[in-house]
């Protein structure tokens, strides 16, 4: 069973828009400076049982707060012991809530993901990969904690997306190759 940490049902943080945010348990990359160290076992947390899943669901089907998406951090939602919990989760967000975008952060950079890895991704809207380095850490940035992190958009952006894309200076300009990398994503 996957773990859980934190459960937001209205989060305006993580993520454009207003949305439903899970951070799950497990995390291997060991990152210096990371500030959630409490999430690296994958059995710290609570589990996550089918009554938070249909509370999840519940949430995000809400009109009386629309939610944009989901978003899924952690830990990191694409630790291997989370990976088949979190396939079985995105699908069945697409198929209950298709009008909601996905967005998924983790320490694993897009290139080096698994076959089971891609087969999350392959659901989702948003990637936002790489480990967090110290070094490289920016404040100024937009849904990324240090400048070697890369957001990925899997799917045609939704016109508020795109704008923070633009808004975005070190994705959309200051550096090409990760804006042209991002446009390539786009058209696949
Ligand atoms: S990927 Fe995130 S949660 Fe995992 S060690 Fe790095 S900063 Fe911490």
């Amino acid at each position: 069973m996957m773990h859980i940490h934190r459960y937001y049902d209205v989060d305006i943080v993580n993520g454009p828009g207003t949305r439903c945010t899970l951070f799950v348990a497990g995390c291997e990359h060991q990152c210096r400076g990371c500030y959630n160290q409490s999430t690296w076992r994958p059995d710290s947390g609570v589990p996550f049982t089918l009554a938070m899943e249909e509370q999840l669901i519940a949430d995000l089907q809400d009109q009386r707060i629309p939610r944009q998406g989901l978003s899924l951090s952690g830990g990191d939602p694409l630790h291997p012991h989370n990976v088949p919990h979190i396939r079985r989760l995105v699908k069945r967000v697409r198929r209950d809530c298709p009008d909601k975008d996905i967005w998924l952060w983790t320490g694993y950079t897009l290139a080096e993901l698994t076959a089971a890895q891609r087969e999350v991704i392959a659901e989702i809207d948003v990637l936002i990969d790489g480990r967090f380095i110290e070094a490289e850490k920016d404040a100024r940035l937009l849904w990324r904690g240090s400048r070697n992190q890369t957001i990925w958009y899997l799917r045609q952006p939704q016109s508020e997306d795109a704008e923070q894309h633009a808004a975005d200076g070190h994705a959309a300009e200051g550096d090409p190759q990760r804006a042209r990398r991002e446009r390539v994503m786009q058209h696949q």
